[in-house]
């Protein structure tokens, strides 16, 4: 903290626009918090870093992220613990992942007292912005850009780093329909699934457009060499409830992104007694396990959604409808996380960055 108040310079709001903003009827992603963060990097090092009010960015039309793709993002959640003072959820995994995804995208590493120490000095100016009404939160969106002005393929050289922070409302675990598919795939050996790359989320589009207009909220993503093996679904990373054991597909092939939910449920749900088995899934598993009565749920986890239940899962001529009013490892997975995010309970993992 104490480079990041060295490093980076502060300009605070005259205005602020906290009183336009309704906390008890949020939506996800439209209002933003007074300030954000902005920093570049020269091609050497991170430089300008400030803190400002939140404002439109000027970029030329010959920025090399808007026509090549490096950009990279993440998403994580600050609540306020039982006494109003702000937490903000495992920053240190979502950083870490950060700059995986920048490795990845050819980009250039983020320094702690940028990406933490900066989120945090921004969390402290905007602490007002963190909703403490049930289920809400404030959502941050670190990023990176390429900002060279050239429109030549190669790395860029220099980039912008920001932040913009989000209050967003609860969630409404509305049950999801879920399509397994061989048509299109996310992500494959070898390529960018693990990566939080702005492509990855422009590509699934049009699938999942397609998957909407036969009725179903997500694709549940699997392999595109035997198209069996699950991967995620949606934004979310998935598991399988099987008697006592908790299914999720590992994360060795690199198609996979690295949930910090999935994470921290694998963590809960070992805390429940449930065998955690992180391996290949296949589709076809699952469907022998509902056709023997041993699947129990289907969920899908994440940062926006928490817990997602999975009510209807369609692959080829399987239908597979689950109850979700019975739900029992679900509801309980998201109790305990509740608890442990707001700080309801001791906080024995140490998942929550204090402000
Ligand atoms: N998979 C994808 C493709 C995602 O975008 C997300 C959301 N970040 C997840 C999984 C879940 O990750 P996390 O629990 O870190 O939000």
């Amino acid at each position: 903290m104490e480079e990041a108040a060295r490093k980076i310079k502060v300009t605070k709001t005259t205005k602020s626009r906290l009183a336009e903003v309704d906390f008890n009827n949020l939506v996800f992603g439209k209002k933003y918090a007074d300030h954000m963060l902005v920093a570049d990097f020269d091609g050497k090092e991170w430089k300008n870093a400030e803190i400002l009010p939140f404002q439109h960015l000027s970029v030329s039309p010959s920025n090399a992220a808007w026509h090549y793709g490096q950009a990279i993002f993440e998403g994580i959640k600050a609540y306020n613990d039982q006494e109003g003072r702000p937490m903000i959820f495992r920053p240190y995994d979502n950083y870490a992942r950060f700059n995986k995804s920048a490795e990845r995208m050819g980009m250039p590493e983020v320094p702690e007292w940028l990406f933490i120490g900066g989120m945090a000095m921004l969390i402290d100016l905007d602490r007002d912005w963190v909703p403490s009404n049930e289920g809400c939160s404030l959502y941050l969106r670190p990023f990176m850009i390429a900002a060279d002005e050239f429109i030549g393929v190669r790395p860029s050289d220099t980039y912008k780093f920001a932040i913009i922070n989000s209050p967003s409302g609860p969630y409404f675990n509305k049950p999801i329909h879920l399509l397994v598919q061989d048509k299109y795939v996310r992500a494959f050996p070898g390529g960018v699934g693990y990566a939080k790359a702005a492509g990855n989320y422009g590509g699934a589009m049009y699938p999942t457009m397609q998957a909407r207009k036969q009725g179903y909220d997500q694709i549940l993503w699997v392999d595109g060499h035997e198209y069996k093996w699950l991967q995620e679904c949606g934004t979310m990373n998935v598991f399988v409830i099987i008697g006592n054991r908790a299914l999720t597909p590992d994360l060795t092939n690199g198609t996979i992104l690295a949930g910090v939910t999935r994470a921290s449920v694998m963590t809960v749900l070992e805390e429940m007694g449930f065998e955690v088995e992180e391996r290949p899934v296949s589709i076809e598993e699952v469907v022998a396990a509902h056709q023997n009565g041993t699947l129990r749920e289907v969920f899908g986890t994440g940062t926006a959604a928490s817990v997602a239940y999975v009510e209807q899962l369609d692959y080829k001529d399987h239908k597979i409808s689950l109850d979700t009013t019975q739900y029992e490892v679900g509801a309980e997975v998201i109790a305990r996380l509740d608890a442990i995010r707001t700080g309801k309970v001791p906080d024995d993992k140490g998942w929550n960055y204090r402000i």
